[in-house]
């Protein structure tokens, strides 16, 4: 094995969407950049088994909901033929795709990327253990996006096929009959509508009293009402204490409110959450401080404890969303070419891509509780949207607080069809500090989905036409 030595001024460990962005920004800000990574394509978990994957199957059970669903208004297409290979390989086409954009924007931008495992090996030097022996790279400064990984339940049976996380789930190797998904978080239902689609009994085990537990009850309860329907169970309050591997089927034991003693599946996956990658990089041999968890702590221009590295994405902490890592890249990339940037975003965005969807921003209601805030509240229903019914949906929601004294927009939630599309006009209004008479006074394009979000200012501003509410 021979051993490369390489200089970089600004070293960037993990390409996912924060890693690949801070190498770009820190490019076009005119520093000599190297990027590591340790798949052989960038776009990390987002791009190639999370976020967009899972987007491409989830418009897959979209239209086959839509397809039946639209039997009642008068047009019937028969019972859908699902060929999983086909659909997998025009999933991988939409990631290769991506894959090769960024591949051309790594040259464009002369960014040295180097596909390998790094770990620090002092506050200086990250080596990578690659195909063609190890490198070294010596660093001005540096940004550590390694990401995140599944939790796993240490006592479930790993090694069995049948036992999936997120990454498996989107294998789509198979289409189980009977599949349990343990934790009704964001990824755990996004799964379950796209499996539920394919023709598997679903049933979901959640350990709190509501699926989505961070998200307000009012947004969830369109969905968890729709899914009720739709899924075989939805276990509350519940947890799974064991999973033994037998030769028909994982048996998988319960306790907790209505669940069965135990039950047999053809499939479990586990989406109980993600685990920070801090403690497999050798942070301390750089001088990092990285909590028993795996989180890297940072101050708002990024920086960790060390000076001149620098932290970003889900390895600093929640939320882990690509959208989070990707502003937070761009902002260690200026602070070390100089520039006075910091993080200041009102808001993350928050969006399950479920059906419906939800999406919330800024403050949720609980949270206007808890820290005292007056606020005052509107709810638009969707049943009063002509664009909602002309899709042939009426459980949507869209809902806004707004800061009782001086108007100013609080937070939003919005529940329904392309609910994550819309809750930017929301973002959007919070940072530019907008009341709910700037809203109310905005025009809205009729007939839209959008335009709920003007109604439900009216609401506010007492001059709603589209709904009576009396004084
Ligand atoms: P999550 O934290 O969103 O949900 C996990 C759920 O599992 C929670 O509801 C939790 O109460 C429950 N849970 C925990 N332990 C359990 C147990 N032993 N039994 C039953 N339930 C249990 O985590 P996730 O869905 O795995 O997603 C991981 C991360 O990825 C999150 O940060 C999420 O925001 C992110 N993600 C985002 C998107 C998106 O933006 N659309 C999509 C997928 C993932």
């Amino acid at each position: 094995m021979t051993e490369t030595v390489l200089n970089a001024e600004v070293l960037v460990l993990g390409g996912g969407p924060g890693g690949y962005s801070a190498a770009f920004r820190a490019a076009d800000l005119g520093k000599q950049v190297v990027l590591i990574e340790r798949f052989p394509v960038l776009g990390g978990v987002c791009l190639n088994v999370g976020c967009i994957p899972s987007k491409a199957l989830l418009h897959a059970a979209q239209i086959i909901h839509e397809a039946d669903e639209f039997a009642d208004h008068g047009v019937s297409f028969g019972k859908p033929n699902i060929d999983i290979n086909k659909i997998k390989s025009w999933k991988e086409s939409i990631t290769k795709s991506l894959n090769d954009g960024l591949a051309g924007l790594v040259k464009q931008r002369k960014v040295t990327l180097i596909q390998g495992t790094g770990k620090f090996t002092s506050a200086n030097t990250v080596t990578v253990e690659t195909n063609e022996g190890i490198k070294t790279v010596h660093f001005d400064q540096a940004i550590i996006a390694a990401g995140s990984r599944p939790t796993k339940i240490p006592v479930f049976p790993h090694e069995d096929p049948r036992l999936w996380d997120s990454t498996d789930a989107l294998q789509l190797t198979e289409i189980p009959k009977k599949l349990l998904i343990v934790g009704g978080g964001i990824i755990g239902l996004e799964m379950a509508t796209v499996y539920h689609a394919m023709g598997s009994e679903i049933s979901v085990v959640e350990l709190m009293d509501q699926i989505i537990p961070g998200c307000d009850k009012d947004l969830v309860t369109p969905l968890a009402r729709r899914i009720k329907k739709q899924y075989k169970n939805i276990w509350l309050e519940t947890k799974v204490n064991s999973i033994e591997a037998l030769k028909e089927g994982l048996k998988v034991s319960f306790e907790g409110k209505n669940a069965p003693e135990s039950e047999l599946f053809d499939a479990v996956l586990v989406a109980v959450g993600r685990k920070p990658n801090g403690l497999l990089i050798d942070a301390e041999l750089a001088g990092i401080h990285v909590n028993e968890q795996g989180f890297i702590s940072v101050d708002k221009q990024q920086r960790t404890n060390v000076n001149h590295i620098f932290a970003i994405g889900d390895i600093v902490g929640n939320p882990m969303l690509a959208h989070k890592a990707v502003h937070e890249g761009k902002i260690a990339a200026e602070v070390i070419a100089g520039h006075k940037a910091q993080f200041d975003a009102l808001t993350i965005p928050s969006v399950a891509y479920t059906d419906p969807e939800i999406a919330w921003m800024g403050l949720t209601e609980n949270q206007a509780k808890q820290q005292g805030i007056e606020y005052d509240k509107a709810v638009f229903p969707w049943v009063a949207s002509g664009r909602s019914l002309c899709l042939g949906r009426k459980e949507g929601l869209t809902k806004i607080l707004c800061d009782k004294e001086t108007g100013k927009l609080l937070g939003a939630g919005i529940v329904g069809t392309n609910a994550g599309e819309l809750i930017s006009e929301a973002v959007l209004a919070l940072e530019m500090g907008a009341d709910a008479e700037d809203i109310s006074l905005t025009i809205h394009p009729h007939p839209t989905l959008a335009e709920t979000f003007g109604f439900a200012a009216e609401m506010i501003t007492g001059t709603i036409t589209d709904l009576y509410i009396k004084k």
